[in-house]
């Protein structure tokens, strides 16, 4: 739609089990998107001068009412996604750990630091970490409380204000935080939404001072041009095809139930989630039987109680393109072990947690994110194979390694190409704040979480003094006027490096 006919209409949006109308939003037109902005630019550089203890303080109001209001806000995200209320509640203890986070360190890792000087005794030097002014956000519809609303906090904490453009899927979780979020005392203008499909993300990526993107890998190209096209910075997070790697020795019936939870959590729509399996030859069928006797034992529907293993996919069209790639598989002599089929008699989106095996390189479920509740499992030889296979593929952001000890599976944890690796777990990095998460190759560019995770929504601006005496570092350096001069000057600076300290 273009934004001229976006103005002024309403978007409504739908359950993916029952279909209803859950709630509406505004569609925002360019006007309105332009508007946002400029409200954001007004209300940043007073939020920015008060200092991280007063934002804090609305931050972590925002955290005390998330928990207050944690059921309505389950009910919220399970009627836009279609859900499990356990997939719902690991989004809400996700923003609230990001809020602990980065209250707890946040202050520091945005500290001004001194740093040694270019001359030791005469000169100094201080890094600090400026606000870039308006983050954009652009964000995707598989964890809309996340990465609508947790990705913004460390962003208004580092002094920001945050303009989000949730999935037009599933803007309603977004809208009930930024209440929240107002209650808290947030001032007026620094956390915004603006909603609409992709023609809103583009016209919000025009106007920003920084993008920071989550979607995939199609869209994020387009991101990185416009931001290109503006020379700003961006991140991007961005879509996997996650290995998982099970060694001969390693605990099979834990690893089963790992590679189970690491499959199909949030009906495995998740950017991390197991999409493939490498299993030595030696155990390969033990693990696969015990797999797929796992994976029936799952129970798949929707509910608004704890009973239930597996929600629905987002949509009926998202469903349509997961089972077309495992019917594709199927038709070029994949094998279904499990699942594969429909379930109509649940919701119009729900697909039976499915795994394969014997995939061929033709397929496209062989390469290509599926973003489903399916695997494909690969018997390998030996490690070495497993890492190889592991490793060709275009994407690169997670893995997760199963193996007879922790130094094997470190060793392998290093030699693959992804932003992250996990061993004895699939999704641990996401709750693991103190190192960074993302992704390389066509996963991503950047990094949440840790000190770069908040440290991102800054310029780096450094400071450095001299002396005045004689005219300062400058003129100290112009005086150098006689070979017997520059001898002294060269042999102070190569001096330097052979002193501990100085270097
Ligand atoms: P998507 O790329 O279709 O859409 C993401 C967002 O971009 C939406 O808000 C959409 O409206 C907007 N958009 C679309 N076209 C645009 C354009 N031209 N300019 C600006 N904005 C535009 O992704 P999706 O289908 O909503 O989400 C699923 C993808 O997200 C998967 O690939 C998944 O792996 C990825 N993902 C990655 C992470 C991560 O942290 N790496 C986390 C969650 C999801």
């Amino acid at each position: 739609m273009s934004l001229a006919a976006a103005e002024a209409t309403r978007l409504e949006i739908r359950s993916p089990v029952t279909g209803e109308v859950v709630g509406s939003v505004a569609r925002a037109g360019g006007e309105e998107i332009a508007r946002a902005v400029e409200r954001a630019r007004a209300a940043q550089p007073t939020w920015a001068e008060a200092g991280f203890r007063d934002r804090a303080r609305i931050v972590r109001r925002f955290a005390e009412r998330l928990k207050q209001r944690q059921e309505e806000i389950l009910d919220t995200l399970q009627d836009e996604t279609g859900k499990t209320r356990r997939d719902a509640l690991a989004e809400v203890l996700t923003v609230a750990r990001t809020c602990q986070y980065y209250l707890a360190h946040g202050r520091r890792f945005l500290a001004e630091r001194r740093r040694p000087g270019a001359v030791p005794g005469l000169t100094g030097a201080r890094e600090t970490f400026a606000p870039h002014g308006v983050v954009g956000f652009v964000t995707p519809w598989n964890y809309p409380l996340i990465l609508g609303i947790g990705d913004a906090i460390p962003a208004l904490l580092a002094g920001n204000a945050a303009v989000v453009k949730p999935s037009e899927l599933t803007p309603l979780s977004a809208v009930a935080a930024v209440e929240l979020l107002a209650e808290a005392g947030l001032p007026d203008g620094l956390a915004q939404l603006v909603h609409g499909g992709g023609e809103v993300g583009a016209e919000l990526v025009k106007r920003v001072d920084y993008v920071a993107f989550t979607g995939s890998a199609a869209t994020g190209r387009k991101i990185a041009v416009a931001a290109g096209e503006r020379l700003i910075p961006y991140s991007l997070e961005l879509g996997g095809k996650n290995p998982l790697v099970v060694l001969d020795g390693a605990p099979i019936d834990r690893a089963v139930e790992g590679f189970v939870a690491g499959a199909f959590f949030n009906s495995g729509q998740t950017c991390i989630a197991v999409e493939r399996a490498y299993v030595e030859r030696t155990i390969y069928d033990e693990f696969v039987d015990k797999a797929i006797a796992r994976t029936r034992r799952l129970a798949l529907g929707y509910s608004r109680q704890w009973d239930v293993d597996v929600g629905s996919l987002i949509s009926a069209a998202h469903a349509d393109k997961v089972m077309r790639q495992v019917e594709e598989a199927r038709d070029l002599g994949g094998e279904i072990l499990t699942g594969g089929r429909r379930r109509p008699d649940l919701g119009p989106a729900f697909v039976e947690p499915t795994l394969l095996a014997e995939v061929p390189r033709s397929a496209e479920l062989h390469d290509e994110e599926t973003f489903g509740p399916v695997v494909a499992l690969y018997p390998v030889d030996d490690a070495d194979e497993a890492v190889t296979r592991a490793n060709d593929t275009p994407y690169g952001l997670n893995a997760s390694i199963w193996g007879p000890d922790g130094r094997r599976s470190l060793a392998i944890a290093r030699r693959l190409d992804t932003g992250s690796a996990s061993i004895n777990s699939a999704l641990l990095i996401y709750h693991s704040f103190a190192v960074p998460m993302g992704g390389i190759k066509q996963s991503g560019v950047g990094r949440r979480h840790g000190a770069i995770g908040i440290r991102r929504f800054t310029q780096s601006r450094s400071i450095v003094s001299s002396t005045s005496l004689a005219g300062g570092y400058d003129g100290i350096l112009a005086r150098v006027g006689s070979a017997t001069g520059a001898r002294l000057l060269a042999a102070l600076f190569y001096l330097r490096a052979k002193i501990p300290g100085l270097r």
